[in-house]
């Protein structure tokens, strides 16, 4: 067909072309099928459509012509078989853990991971008895130690939020099979405009695509990629009959954002660099995190497993919450909001919020200091982003 993708095409013609199946209406942008049903040539096609001998829609829970768009391009783009997607990047995650797990199976996980996962593993699945251990992100003897005979998981997101650490992610995939295990990967900040994990070895990539994907800040979704057995039977098999699917117009807008979403990357990441380097010049300011910055400590292997270094950082300044919440009030074009992704810039706080729930020694030892702002950085001009945060540095 016309829009097969090809091999050979770069993730960025993948996101504009993958996926579209043109109706016999010639449209040239995809539709929208808002339907919960379809319907059957007689009662045999129905019956051949039930019973799985003959292929095709039923009902909206299991399959939609937009939603399958969004999933068959974002596939293509993750070098992944299939894509299932979800009603949030969390049901994303859930959908993933109820697909693969059972009573008794264990999960490593890394401890810097977004914070409603944590509450996810810990409040939720671990009544089921599914246990998590937490190691530190970069600490592949730990993650090695944490691994046990149950482990069936190993969970992470690379670069980390808020302090970017990065991952080895050939490596982490290497040790998980070693043990039989799967390598999980949220790669919801990154995206695979500048990130494949599963072409790294990693087994599966699960996405908040109310992030990077939409871009605009207008929807919530998820999705989960992987090869048919995990995730075409496994994981979809969960999704049909728990029913945490994606709207078929939550899906129109997430495909419209994957065909911006390399360009959009781009932006991020070049005015990320560049307000990480005049953050690291300024007087007040006494750590930045930053993948892109040379001083960053995995800054080689960011370059290596990335194309580009993303949009998020963070940045320390001297004073504690006091001058932080200083900075953060001074702003006048930045959103003060924990949301991450959107072509508008945010600013937040983590310690009082994000990680507002953590004791002071956890806190700690996470290394969320008081001082520590993070920034998603929009699609603003750059020097107005500046000029914003500067007005509270002094
Ligand atoms: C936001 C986020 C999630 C959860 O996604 P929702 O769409 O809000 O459910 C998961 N992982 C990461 C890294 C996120 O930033």
């Amino acid at each position: 067909m016309h829009n097969e993708p090809l091999n050979d095409w770069a993730v960025a013609t993948l996101a504009v072309r993958a996926g579209q199946q043109r109706t016999a209406e010639h449209e040239h942008a995809e539709p929208i099928f808002p339907t919960s049903s379809y319907v059957f040539d007689s009662a045999a096609q129905a019956a051949a459509r039930f019973s799985g001998e003959e292929p095709g829609n039923i009902y909206s829970r299991f399959t939609n012509p937009t939603v399958r768009t969004f999933e068959q391009r974002l596939a293509a783009m993750e070098g992944g078989e299939c894509c299932v997607a979800t009603a949030s990047g969390m049901a994303a995650i859930l959908s993933t853990c109820m697909g693969l797990l059972q009573s008794g199976d264990h999960i490593v996980s890394s401890n810097a991971i977004f914070g409603t996962t944590v509450v996810l593993f810990n409040k939720f699945l671990a009544p089921f008895g599914v246990q998590t251990r937490y190691v530190p992100l970069t600490d592949l003897m730990a993650w090695r130690k944490a691994i046990t005979a149950n482990t069936r998981i190993l969970f992470l997101e690379t670069p980390s939020n808020p302090l970017t650490e990065v991952a080895d992610i050939a490596a982490l995939a290497a040790l998980a099979h070693e043990h039989d295990c799967l390598l999980v990967v949220d790669n919801c900040l990154c995206t695979p405009a500048l990130q494949q994990p599963l072409k790294l070895g990693a087994d599966i990539v699960v996405h908040s695509a109310t992030k990077y994907i939409d871009g605009q800040g207008r929807c919530i979704g998820g999705a989960v990629v992987g090869n048919k057995d995990l995730v075409g039977e496994k994981i979809f098999g969960f999704l049909r009959t728990a029913g945490p699917s994606m709207s078929p117009f939550n899906a129109w807008v997430f495909l419209k954002g994957l065909e911006t979403l390399s360009l959009r990357m781009r932006a991020h990441s070049q005015s990320a660099l560049a307000l990480a380097q005049f953050l690291q010049q300024h007087s007040h300011v006494v750590a930045v995190h930053y993948p892109g910055l040379e001083s960053h400590p995995q800054h080689e292997l960011a370059r290596a497993q990335q194309s580009d270094f993303g949009g998020v950082l963070s940045f320390e300044v001297k004073g504690g919450k006091q001058a932080a919440w200083k900075v953060i009030d001074a702003t006048r074009l930045l959103s003060i909001t924990a949301n991450l992704g959107d072509a508008k810039s945010t600013i937040t706080h983590p310690a009082t919020t994000t990680h507002g729930r953590l004791t002071d020694e956890e806190r700690a030892q996470a290394g969320i200091t008081d001082g520590l702002i993070r920034i998603s950085v929009g699609l603003e001009d750059i020097k107005d982003i500046k000029i914003d945060l500067a007005r509270g540095l002094g």
